[in-house]
């Protein structure tokens, strides 16, 4: 049996797109479907553009892992694409005896995973960088930077037509199935609904990304695939505040490790925002609530003292697909083939949070060779 479709991606999110772009070649049919009227519209828009460096997450892990590889292809993707970026660099910054402890352990994690450059700064350190910020000691990560994602993005959508991929908006995948040597689609468009086989299918559908597993009959409770929406909320910094620092500045993560703490982001634009906080929530709203801000002021005015309560408006929020549950241990990355499943060459991506944008290239080559093993070729 020939099939039309070799490749069948769910979602054109900046995990998508990048894996289209990766897999994307003459000899292969590949259709990126998407939902929306375009790419990139949930959580790929909504979050703080930041190329992490990944010192956060345990040592092994895929986050760890995709995240440095990621960070490194970012970078090259952007010099030799003039996609925009800027290397600002990072400090995070503790303001306590206490904190400063935990800021070691926080510095060999970073280092064993392979982040670049990272080294501890004394408090007359950080005041020569950073006059304006309030610390006791800090870890300098100078390979963290700023990247404009949706030029990135439409690079990966470029390279993944220049290959010969179709991407497809307005059309949502509403059901698959079994069937032998690969899956049967249903698909709504303005149109209707109709159906196609493709050979494999990689699930890349953000929020949704559980359940799209679901539909293919994985009982998601059982395997660990159940998301939690956590909501992020941003503040814009106004009032000339922006100038005051240069780098990006960031608090020692809390224990439960649910964010990375309220931090200070600057935009390609030079603008200054807080955020994102951490909030579990029900349902995907956007909204951000403006009874937040003492939340937002009290959490960074302890390392920016010149920063007012008025200083601050509500912007925006992004919500987290995230696999751990509240007050849940860390979870990683899902990105398997699910053979063992008895679906195999049924791709998934499940929990792609942060660092899901610096990671995306790596997550692309790992799952290019997922595919290559499933496809032989
Ligand atoms: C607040 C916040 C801050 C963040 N900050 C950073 C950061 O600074 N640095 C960093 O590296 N990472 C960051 N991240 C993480 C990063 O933004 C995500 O990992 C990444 O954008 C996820 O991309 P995605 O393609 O998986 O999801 P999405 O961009 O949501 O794409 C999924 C797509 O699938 C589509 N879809 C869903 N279901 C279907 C269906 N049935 N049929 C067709 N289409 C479907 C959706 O419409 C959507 O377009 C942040 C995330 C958040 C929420």
């Amino acid at each position: 049996m020939s099939y039309k479709v070799d490749i069948t991606i769910i979602g054109a999110g900046v995990i998508g797109l990048a894996i289209a772009a990766q897999v994307g070649s003459e000899d292969r049919e590949v259709y990126v479907l998407e939902k929306n009227e375009t790419f990139g519209q949930e959580i790929s828009s909504r979050h703080s553009e930041i190329i992490h460096a990944g010192i956060y997450y345990p040592e092994g892990s895929l986050k760890a892992r995709m995240c440095v590889i990621g960070n490194r292809i970012l970078y090259e993707l952007c010099e030799r694409y003039g996609i925009g970026h800027r290397k600002l660099g990072k400090l995070i910054v503790a303001t306590s005896d206490e904190e400063s402890g935990e800021l070691q352990a926080l510095l060999e994690q970073g280092q064993r995973n392979g982040a670049q450059g990272l080294r501890m700064l004394s408090k007359p350190e950080i005041k020569e960088l950073e006059p304006n910020i309030t610390g006791v000691a800090a870890i300098s990560s100078p390979s963290t930077g700023i990247i404009d994602s949706h030029a990135l993005m439409k690079h990966f959508v470029a390279s993944a037509r220049g290959k010969g991929v179709q991407i497809v908006y307005q059309t949502k995948v509403v059901g698959m199935e079994k069937v032998a040597n690969g899956y049967e689609l249903s698909v709504e468009d303005s149109t209707g609904t109709f159906s196609f086989t493709t050979r494999l299918l990689v699930n890349c559908a953000g929020l949704q990304s559980d359940n799209v597993a679901e539909l293919a009959g994985i009982d998601i409770a059982k395997a660990g695939y159940q998301l939690h929406y956590c909501k992020g909320e941003y503040f814009s910094v106004g009032r000339g505040k922006s100038t005051l620092v240069k780098r990006l500045i960031y608090p020692v993560p809390s224990a439960s490790f649910t964010g990375l703490g309220i931090h200070v982001t600057l935009d390609l634009g030079g603008r200054m925002r807080l955020g994102p906080s951490v909030q579990y929530v029900d349902s995907i709203d956007y909204t951000v609530d403006s009874q937040h801000k003492s939340l937002f002021y009290d959490s960074a005015r302890r390392f920016l003292p010149f920063l007012g309560y008025d200083d601050l408006e509500p912007e925006m929020a992004g919500i987290r697909p995230k696999l751990q549950e509240p007050g849940g241990d860390f979870r990683d990355f899902v990105i398997r083939d699910e053979s063992d499943k008895g679906l195999p060459g049924f791709v998934n991506l499940i929990g792609i949070e942060s660092p899901g944008l610096t990671a995306a290239p790596a997550i692309a080559e790992y799952v290019g060779s997922l595919v290559k093993e499933q496809l032989g070729k």
